[in-house]
């Protein structure tokens, strides 16, 4: 199967000269999307992971069937004021402005060996702040699984030292 067969490039969203990477017919496809979850559940099994943590909201997507299926949790990754009890923070520079992503202060183990997931690597922004998180609250991040990458924006130059998968290269 190939799944960039199901992957809309859309140029120019959500802003000019952008190439938007729309998932969604892909996550319309059943073949296709359990396709794409079965190989991160390989990876997921490989790195013996115990814990899934995806941001929201695309991470969602492709994290929670993974972490189903092998019947561990999932922990989300949020913007600030989503999650109800105490958090652990982290903030990161943008090409324009800065962004926080959150988790629970309890959503990791110490020790325990967790898998990040997410639909697309670009920057690498979103999964660096990820892993900070992560380790702040004791975690082993064992992985880092992609459905998409972007290559040209160099994201695993900031993950030199960590196991990143991924299912399609633009
Ligand atoms: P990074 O932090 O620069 O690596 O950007 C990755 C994050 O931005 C992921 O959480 C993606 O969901 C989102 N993202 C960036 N570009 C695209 C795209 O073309 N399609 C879908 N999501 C994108």
């Amino acid at each position: 199967m190939n799944l960039k067969d199901y992957v809309a490039n859309v140029p120019n969203f959500p802003k000019e000269g952008i190439q938007f990477k729309d998932i969604t017919p892909l996550m319309a496809d059943g073949e296709a999307y359990n396709f794409a979850t079965s190989q991160m559940v390989e990876f997921a099994k490989a790195q013996n992971a115990e814990l899934i943590v995806g941001p929201e909201a695309r991470g969602f997507i492709f994290g929670c069937p993974v972490a189903n299926e092998l019947k561990i949790g999932f922990a989300p990754v949020r913007k600030p004021g989503k999650l109800p009890r105490e958090t652990v923070s982290f903030n990161y520079d943008l090409e324009y402005g800065s962004n926080t992503l959150c988790m629970h202060k309890d959503a990791v183990k110490p020790g325990q060996r967790v898998l990040i997931v997410d639909d697309l690597l670009a920057t690498g922004g979103t999964v660096e702040a990820t892993i900070k998180i992560i380790e702040e609250l004791g975690g082993i991040v064992v992985g880092c699984a992609f459905l998409i990458e972007l290559v040209d924006l160099d994201g695993r130059k900031h993950l030199g030292n960590y196991d990143v998968f991924s299912l399609m290269q633009y």
